[in-house]
């Protein structure tokens, strides 16, 4: 872990749903220069490729590519999520062999009505919160419509976590000290009706198997830390340090998404853009 001297592990996770732009860039550049910061560090690349249909197969070989042309080098062999299932799955089963997850049978449309019926819907920083719907099904109510075969994602119960975890907090390079709020996000789904164990869970795991020293990540991932946090308490893994950093934000101060294609490495490239002029672009 982060200890003075040590060397830093530190990983890009970029999801192969689009072409990389300036935002990845400087997601890309901070982890690198911090695993650099001392000698012996490692920067890796790792493929948050389980968003199902989202993925496309020729933006692996186009983060590739956009990396190396940018001088962004990474260490080793890239680690696919889509080869990780297993271990997803395992930490899963320990999360409901304690009891902490449990299924959800909702759809978005019942979540939706169940908001608008209530005087005031739990607000958390990304949305109003999951309303606990299926948190009040009997285990014999859960165990009849698993049996029948319902579609059913998997929540964390937050408050139950919290029991069993006790206070924890997390220490950011940019923010300091930060106690972990384990109710911020409420009970968040740890794995989809649709692709199984999703980001909250596989991040969680593959940071500990990928012995990351220090998460780097863009602040507006910030409440997900503390989600991360307390999985790692509950899963007995290691616990890195974070670097929550800016954004790179376009022209109306909104942050890039990867369907504004104007500002994709390829097209600054394309359009006679040196390496360093496409990393000048992200220096304030
Ligand atoms: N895959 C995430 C992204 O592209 C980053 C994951 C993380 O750093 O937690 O924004």
């Amino acid at each position: 872990m982060g200890k003075p001297g040590m060397p830093i592990r530190t990983r890009f996770a970029p999801s192969p749903t689009g072409r990389l732009h300036l935002g990845h860039v400087l997601a890309a550049r901070v982890a690198r220069d911090l695993a650099r910061s001392r000698p012996g560090g490692s920067f890796l690349l790792r493929f948050e490729d389980i968003d199902g249909p989202r993925v496309r197969k020729e933006y692996y070989q186009g983060v590739r590519e956009d990396l190396q042309w940018l001088g962004l080098d990474w260490d080793g062999e890239p680690l696919l999520q889509t080869s990780r299932t297993a271990a997803y799955e395992a930490a899963l089963d320990e999360l409901r062999s304690q009891d902490l997850v449990y299924p959800c049978f909702c759809t978005r449309r019942e979540i939706q009505d169940e908001w608008a019926a209530m005087a005031a819907a739990p607000q958390g920083p990304e949305g109003p919160l999951y309303p606990g719907t299926c948190h009040r099904l009997s285990k014999s109510e859960q165990s009849e419509k698993l049996a029948a075969g319902i579609p059913h994602a998997w929540r964390l119960d937050c408050r139950q976590a919290a029991t069993i975890a006790g206070p924890l907090t997390f220490h950011d390079l940019r923010f300091g000290e930060i106690r972990v709020a384990p109710d911020l996000l409420g009970d968040v789904v740890l794995a989809r009706k649709d692709i199984g164990p999703a980001y909250h869970l596989a991040v969680t795991v593959d940071d500990a198997f990928q012995q990351i020293t220090h998460v780097t990540r863009g602040e507006d991932l910030l409440p997900s830390t503390h989600v991360h946090r307390l999985l790692q308490a509950l899963l007995g893994l290691p616990e890195p340090v974070y670097l929550h950093h800016e954004l790179v934000l376009d022209e109306q101060g909104k942050r890039l998404a990867k369907r504004c294609d104007s500002l994709s490495i390829a097209t600054l490239r394309d359009a006679g853009l040196t390496p360093d002029e496409v990393i000048s672009r992200i220096d304030h």
